[in-house]
């Protein structure tokens, strides 16, 4: 769908035979990394465990094509932190700004700490976000309900941080990037979930969520949001709809309802109202997940990665289609060697060297000129022999204990591995890679302007 750049690698024209090796140059936007998590700096729940490598990350995210990142903010020190690495990359990373669900019982009485957490002290305590992580070890009181009293502060205080993050734009400070950046893209991450009360009540989460929609209703001009719905489908949309309108005719700049995990019938209610559903690792869990992701529309799709969280795993439903696109890959190359080999033997065959150029051509030919069958022979029979097909590490996997400079960390999930959802998401809806990468860009640019 997108113009790609059809050219074969050596230059040579392709003959009807030729197998369709296109040369696309997947692009892709992140547009849900919580990389002002300390875990990306080496810190691990306030220990640090290994050299700072966000600088590595994000270079490992560039090189397989995924160059704007949209870095979650799910609460006041998450969202400067994340408007701060705006200005660090810019024309890279984007930010967002709000209160997450589980973040959100700063709304309750119980709350002994100042909402803001820059402002407050032991950073080092609160400095790793809930988000979409793993369950805390120890759970929150419940019941103890809202602080109307604080809970205004609260929204005034993340009135001012947006307004302030609004008239700030990012530049290089190399002076190499001219062209300055929007730094906030998008109000959010906020919403509901009530898989994870235990961070905080439902009664206060449903506060939270709607007087953060009232502010976004309130902007002007509006942002489009950044949302996290799970297991809250219905209590989700009434409230959206309260603030926006029955058909979301009020809501200006649309919005993304990300790491979606819910049913088909959610899925197209959200569609139909507007919304963007944001896929990854976490969509592919099941086969139901899988079928959920087979019915996003195209023009509805945006992909992400959700890292340091929802990596895709191996024992996950949508594994398969990794390793499905590995095997159809090998089989593919093995094919163009043969053929490759084959015509490269006819061609000797027909060749008369010219004069006083014999032996030339030889020498000067790359090595794949003469494959000896045999080779071809023993590739199949390894090919054949392989009883589980692996999915390549496309870069070092090692534990954190272990860290070394442009390896990736064991279960800390990062951008770099965006090219595995879009994979998936095309093995699922048996689309090419290029026009899941090509709508879910489009989608991306066209919500949060990152292409500025
Ligand atoms: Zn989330």
């Amino acid at each position: 769908m997108a113009e790609s750049n059809t050219e074969q690698p050596n230059g040579a024209s392709t003959t009807p035979a030729a197998p369709p090796l296109t040369t696309y140059t997947p692009r892709y936007i992140d547009i849900g990394i919580n990389l002002a998590d300390p875990i990306f700096r080496g810190r691990y729940h306030g220990k640090s465990r290994h050299p700072d490598d966000l600088k590595g990350v994000v270079g490992r995210a560039v090189e397989v094509g995924c160059t704007k990142l949209i870095v979650t903010g799910s609460s006041f020190k998450s969202s400067r932190d994340a408007l701060k690495l705006t200005k660090e990359f810019p024309g890279t990373v984007f930010a967002t700004a709000g209160i997450h669900p589980c973040s959100s019982s700063i709304f309750s009485p119980s709350h002994h700490k100042h909402h803001d957490e820059s402002q407050s002290e032991g950073e080092d305590e609160a400095e790793h976000t809930p988000a979409c992580g793993p369950d805390p070890t120890k759970p929150i009181l419940d019941g103890d309900g809202v602080d109307h009293a604080r809970s205004a502060t609260i929204i005034a205080d993340l009135a001012t941080l947006i307004t302030q993050a609004r008239t700030t734009t990012t530049t290089s400070s190399s002076s190499s990037s001219p062209s300055p950046s929007p730094g906030l893209v998008a109000f959010g991450e906020f919403g509901l979930d009530y898989d994870r009360l235990h961070y905080c009540s439902k009664e206060v989460q449903l506060h939270s969520f709607s007087v953060q929609l009232a502010l976004a209703a309130s902007l002007s001009p509006q942002l489009p949001l950044f949302l996290h719905s799970r297991a809250a489908h219905a209590d989700f949309v009434r409230l959206l709809k309260e603030a926006f309108g029955p058909r979301l005719e009020r809501l200006e700049r649309g919005g993304v309802v990300h790491s979606f995990t819910g049913t088909a019938e959610e899925m197209r209610e959200l569609m139909d109202l507007g919304l963007y559903i944001g896929i990854n690792g976490c969509s592919f869990k099941t086969a139901e997940n899988c079928a959920v992701v087979r019915g996003v529309e195209l023009e509805r799709l945006m992909i992400e990665t959700d890292g340091p969280w929802c990596e895709v795993r191996p024992s996950h439903e949508g594994w398969k289609y990794l390793v499905e696109l590995e095997v159809k890959a090998k089989a593919a190359a093995a094919a163009a060697a043969a053929a490759e080999a084959d015509a490269a033997a006819a061609a000797a065959e027909s060749a008369v060297p010219p004069e006083g150029q014999e032996g030339h051509g030889e020498a000067g030919q790359p090595e794949r000129k003469q494959r000896p069958k045999k080779q071809q022979q023993q590739q199949q029979g390894k090919k054949n022999q392989k009883k589980e097909p692996e999915v390549p590490e496309r870069y070092n996997v090692v534990k954190k204990e272990k860290w070394e400079e442009g390896a990736m960390v064991k279960g800390r999930n990062e951008p770099c591995t965006i090219e595995r959802i879009a994979k998936i998401v095309a093995g699922i809806k048996g689309v090419s890679v290029e026009e899941v990468c090509e709508a879910a860009w489009a989608n991306t640019v066209k919500v949060f302007g990152v292409d500025s």
